[in-house]
């Protein structure tokens, strides 16, 4: 019997390491889906528009929020961020879990949507840390950094609202746990179809 795939959330301080830790998650494990958000935000150098993100106008995504063409979206730091309705459901139908890497306040929108969505918190092992690897990513200024730096603490007054914490040290270890965290999420009762049908059979 197939497996249902569910949603993911993965959320965190900008800089902790989200984008490197999913990028190493699908290229390591099978049954996952990278879900690519639209945003009104410029390119970084080396990013690409269909591959990091859709980079899209401020109208393109008014256009897209009016068609319900998102199943969540947010403003964050002056820009739009939204994730894409009809990917996301063609891969979770496919049985793949997609992973979202969104900020706090689409996280929301997702657990009141998909009940059975996972929600998991990374967090760098210092604020030390997170700062050096915010600057040593070098792709933002210094004003937009204190930006950035302003939200983790307005953003870590709501990592109690998450299901998991995972601490971004190590970068493979923390990809083996976010893999084993989510597969044996595939266990619980709630989101184990197999067991659900299986029962369902029994009491027949
Ligand atoms: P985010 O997507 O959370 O904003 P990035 O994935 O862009 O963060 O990572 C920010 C910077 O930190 C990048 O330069 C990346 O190479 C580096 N980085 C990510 N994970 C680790 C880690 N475990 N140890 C050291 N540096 C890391
Ligand atoms: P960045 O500009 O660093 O790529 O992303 C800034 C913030 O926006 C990060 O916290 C990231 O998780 C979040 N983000 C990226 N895509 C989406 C999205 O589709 N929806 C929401 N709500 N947040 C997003």
């Amino acid at each position: 019997m197939k497996r249902k795939g569910f949603l993911v959330v993965v959320s965190g301080f900008s800089g902790t390491g989200k984008g490197t830790l999913m990028k190493e998650l699908v290229k390591k494990y099978d049954g996952y889906a990278l879900s690519v958000s639209a945003t009104t935000r410029d390119p970084r150098p080396g990013e690409e528009n269909g591959r990091e993100y859709f980079f899209i106008t401020d109208n393109e995504f008014e256009k897209l929020i009016e068609e319900d063409g998102l199943i969540e979206h947010a403003g964050y730091c002056g820009h739009y961020y939204g994730t894409p309705r009809s990917f996301v459901e063609k891969q979770m139908e496919e049985g793949k879990d997609v992973i979202l890497e969104i900020e706090i306040q689409g996280a929301r929108q997702i657990r009141k949507q998909y009940p059975d969505a996972l929600l998991l918190f990374v967090m760098p092992p210092s604020a030390a840390e997170l700062e050096k690897r915010l600057r040593g990513r070098g792709t933002e200024s210094d004003e937009v950094i204190r930006g950035r730096l302003k939200r983790a603490a307005e953003e870590s007054e709501g990592i109690e609202e998450y299901d998991y914490i995972l601490v971004n040290d190590d970068l493979q270890e923390c990809v083996d746990k976010m893999h084993q965290v989510i597969d044996s999420a595939h266990n619980t009762p709630s989101r184990n179809q197999e067991f659900i049908d299986k029962i369902r059979d029994e009491v027949q």
